[in-house]
């Protein structure tokens, strides 16, 4: 092999660039859910088929896109959402990379419908192999409809790392989950191959969200938690809801940890929430916990992965224990501990 050093074409470095934001459908539907946040949507449907393999479709009832926009999104770095360097010291949207649409467009065929409100028509938009194959307008409801067929049809490699069509929905539904226990205020839907999995209302009642994913059970034993922090500045905030220890799963995944809002993995206050328990649980038990914490600004930052998931606090350990502390005081308030959980 020649040792030359060449400059990798368009097509070839779209596709790396892909798999950096596209790992499997679950990440499909969460770029695909927080536009649709960032849209200011009330109301989002999301239907997988084959476990997203076959077909996602995303659709919204937010304020929808014109057909130039529509043209500009699915271009490379294109966004609404930052206009400079600046910006990015103060991010308030979920998105920001301007890499979601096109990405996906270069991984699988994009559809996109979407019309702003109040307009007559709106525009259709397909990306096949990374290119617009066709745009023009359409008769359709106001928000946007994106379709996602056949992920990574074109990049047989990655295709066959997907996992069992069950794993995959597993993934997606998680996903899913996250953002409909951190937007109660937003009506989030699931179906699968053709039937609902859960539907929240959007009618801003997390006990009622948590119900909708959860069942009704693991609503009743849930306690709300509410810490505004301690002295001046505090490092954290902490609102949401914890279970009964008795209402407990041998996995972690139904410790949903939210940042101002947003879903994010922190493994770190997935800890700070078990600690809470001390002995109430078995040791490897999990409760059922939606924990929303308010930071100050610049106490975390959420720009450190491409698939912005995981989060950096700034004061780790600091968080960890205002978790552990307002999560302590929600359980004994309700009589569901009896004494602190011995500290060292
Ligand atoms: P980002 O979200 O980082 O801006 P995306 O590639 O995900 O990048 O989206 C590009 C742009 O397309 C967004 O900035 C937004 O203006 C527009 N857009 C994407 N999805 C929607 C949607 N569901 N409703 C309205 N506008 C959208
Ligand atoms: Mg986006």
């Amino acid at each position: 092999m020649s040792r030359e050093i060449r400059e990798l074409d368009a097509e070839t470095r779209d596709r790396i660039a892909a798999g950096e934001v596209v790992e499997r459908p679950a990440s499909v539907v969460k770029e695909l859910v927080e536009n649709a946040l960032d849209a200011d949507a009330g109301r989002i449907e999301v239907a997988v088929e084959a476990g997203g393999t076959d077909r996602i479709v995303v659709s919204d009832d937010g304020v929808g896109m014109t057909e130039s926009d529509a043209r500009l999104a699915v271009e490379e770095h294109t966004t609404s959402k930052l206009r400079d360097v600046s910006d990015l010291d103060s991010i308030g949207t979920l998105g920001f990379r301007g890499e979601a649409l096109h990405a996906i467009g270069s991984v699988a065929r994009l559809r996109i419908e979407t019309k702003p409100q109040g307009e007559a028509y709106g525009t259709e938009l397909v990306v096949e192999g990374g290119e617009v194959a066709s745009c023009g307008p359409t008769g359709c409801p106001e928000g946007t409809t994106v379709e996602v067929v056949e992920l990574f049809g074109n990049v047989p490699a990655r295709r066959k790392y997907l996992k069992t069509e069950a794993t995959e929905f597993d993934h997606v539904a998680r996903i899913l989950t996250g953002y409909a226990l951190a937007r109660p205020d937003v009506a989030v839907s699931l179906s699968r191959d053709g039937r609902e999995t859960f539907a929240t209302t959007g009618d801003g009642d997390r006990t009622g969200a948590v119900m909708a994913v959860y069942g009704r059970d693991v609503a009743e034993s849930m306690v709300p938690v509410e810490y505004e922090g301690e002295g001046e500045q505090p490092v954290a905030g902490v609102e949401g809801l914890v279970s009964h220890p008795e209402t407990n799963r041998a996995g972690s995944e139904y410790v949903t940890t939210l940042v101002d809002g947003r879903y994010v993995t922190a493994s770190a206050v997935r800890e700070a929430v078990v600690d809470a328990y001390g002995d109430g649980l078995a040791p490897d038990r999990y409760p059922f916990a939606v924990v929303d914490l308010r930071l100050p600004p610049g106490g975390v930052d959420v720009n450190v992965h491409p698939r912005k998931l995981e989060v950096l606090f700034a004061e780790e350990a600091a968080v960890k224990s205002a978790v552990t502390e307002a999560v302590e005081t929600a359980l004994l308030g309700s009589g569901l501990l009896r004494s602190r959980a011995p500290r060292g």
